[in-house]
């Protein structure tokens, strides 16, 4: 890293501010710089290198000839170096949840579980390169058949804002694992804990050429690192016309594409579930990380004869959430990542408002610095609304009644998307029933946590296809290839 930076948390770890290619900082890049502001306190925070074409290649053009020269794919100590990789995360856990923390707005407690999230990630794919291979099929022929699981080649990663180093340990570990050669791709906003990446894998000995990380703009380089002929998959994560684009210009080559997107999740609550418990767990499951979260439950479907007692009861808890300064330990709501992310969000607002909702509590502004919102509670509004149909990202909830199970499942899949929901019910049979109906990929019953480490996650419908996480990733970044050997059965 350059010597500019003086800006340390941490005095192994200094605030990024250059690319990792090649196994080298790079502080210099084709695409000039990206400001960073620092959402709690609209100051300036950092300023990191934007890589231009010429980055791109070189990244791709080192990461191919790793590929081609096989020497990661057959290490048999991959295992080892990824655990190293997680070692070093763990060793600079607070100087990262910082960073995180300041780059996104994010509370710390959060940063700082999601920073541990990501070393866990890569304890669980090393792991997992001794548990991950192919079968052997009982073919109709006289020999013997069985499968390999081959790495892809080349992997770009493309990671969002909103958790920026757990969705990058998400793609990174299980590409690494399987044996690929990476480029990580964080989002212009927020690349500084993706470029500690670089550090921690120069840390862990992570082969230089196996890993590069270019921070910079999407629209520029994203697109650009998409259609390069060297990408042979590009696993992404972020809005889901972002990844609609990205399909597309992947399909000229046939790239191997998976897709995160997106969504706009359902949290139904029957009159026979803990109405207690499930108004109280309302509010973070859907103003967690300030409403910008992928499986936020934006849309809380309640039965109509426990529709008041609920509504009073969640806008009471919402009210009492402690939205304030991210590097408070108390903290649960810290700011929206931008004034432009602000902006769109009291957009929604007024559309709720022209569309005949009442805005229960919140949807002011702090008076402080900062890109802060208190988290609005909406009813009133149909279900067609754009306020109930479209992805906010940000702190705003509609509670709408539901008649019946029936009425539920039907506004429960009345929206193009399908990442996430819950179902809060005391009827065992209900849930099963429920749990099914409901078109998303990850849905949880009497709370509202359905990410772990060890279960695929993914969406239904526009909230894209592909899993992450589990052993369900290691398949995302390796084909199979079949493998058949004529036996003679006179031989023996
Ligand atoms: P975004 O789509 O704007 O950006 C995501 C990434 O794509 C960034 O790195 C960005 O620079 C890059 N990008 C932008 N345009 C590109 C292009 N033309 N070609 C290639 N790359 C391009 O998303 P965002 O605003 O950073 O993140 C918020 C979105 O991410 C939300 O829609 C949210 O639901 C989604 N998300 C989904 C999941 C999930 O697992 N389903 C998780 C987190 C976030």
């Amino acid at each position: 890293m350059s010597e500019t930076t003086t800006r340390t948390v941490d005095a192994t770890l200094p605030l990024p501010d250059a690319l990792w290619i090649g196994g080298q900082w790079h502080p210099e890049a084709e695409g000039g710089y990206l400001e960073l502001v620092e959402p709690a306190t609209e100051q300036t925070l950092a300023r990191v290198p934007a890589a231009g074409r010429g980055d791109v290649d070189r990244a791709l053009q080192v990461a191919e000839q790793a590929f081609r020269k096989g020497d990661w794919a057959y290490r048999t100590d991959r295992a080892d170096v990824l655990y190293r990789v997680a070692a070093s995360i763990r060793r600079h856990a607070e100087t990262l949840a910082q960073i995180e923390s300041r780059n996104v707005g994010k509370p710390i407690g959060d940063a700082r579980w999601e920073i541990l999230a990501g070393a866990r990630c890569f304890e669980y794919y090393a792991g997992g390169i001794s548990r991950f291979g192919g079968e052997t099929i009982p073919v109709a022929a006289q020999g013997f058949d069985y499968t390999l699981r081959v790495p892809v080649g080349v992997v770009a990663c493309i990671v969002p804002w909103n958790f920026p180093f757990l969705m990058a340990c998400w793609k990174v570990a299980p590409a690494l694992a399987t044996g690929n050669s990476v480029v990580l791709k964080p989002a212009s906003l927020t690349p500084l804990t993706a470029l500690a990446l670089g550090f921690v894998a120069q840390e862990a000995e992570l082969p230089g050429d196996v890993f590069q990380v270019v921070a910079g703009r999407g629209s520029e380089v994203g697109d650009y690192l998409v259609q390069h002929p060297l990408v042979r998959k590009i696993a992404f994560t972020g809005e889901t016309s972002t990844g609609a684009h990205i399909l597309k210009l992947a399909a000229d080559d046939i790239k191997r594409v998976s897709l995160e997107l997106g969504g706009k999740s359902p949290n139904i609550v029957f009159a026979d579930a803990d109405i207690d418990a499930a108004a109280s767990a309302a509010p973070m499951a859907v103003f967690a990380n300030a409403g910008q979260d992928c499986c936020a439950r934006s849309r809380v479907l309640v039965e109509q004869s426990v529709y008041e007692a609920f509504l009073e009861r969640f806008v009471e808890s919402t009210r009492q959430l402690l939205v304030g300064d991210p590097a408070e330990e108390a903290t649960q709501v810290g700011p929206l990542v931008s004034a432009a992310q602000r902006n769109r969000v009291e957009t929604y607002l007024e559309v709720a408002r022209q569309d005949g909702g009442r805005v229960l509590t919140g949807g002011e502004r702090l008076d402080r610095p900062g890109y802060f919102l208190r988290p609005a509670v909406v009813d009133g509004l149909p279900s067609q609304s754009r306020v109930c149909q479209e992805e906010i990202f940000g702190p705003i909830a509609c509670v709408m009644p539901f008649r019946d199970e029936r009425h539920a499942i039907q506004l429960a899949n009345d929206t193009p998307y399908g990442l996430s929901g819950s179902v809060w019910t005391r009827d065992v049979e209900r849930a099963l029933r429920v749990a099914r109906a409901v078109e998303t990929g990850v849905l949880s019953v009497n709370t509202n946590s359905s990410v772990y480490q060890e279960a695929p996650f993914g969406g239904f419908k526009q909230s894209g296809f592909g899993r992450d996480l589990g052993m369900e990733a290691m398949r995302l970044y390796t084909e199979v290839k079949n493998v058949f050997i004529a036996v003679d059965r006179e031989g023996a």
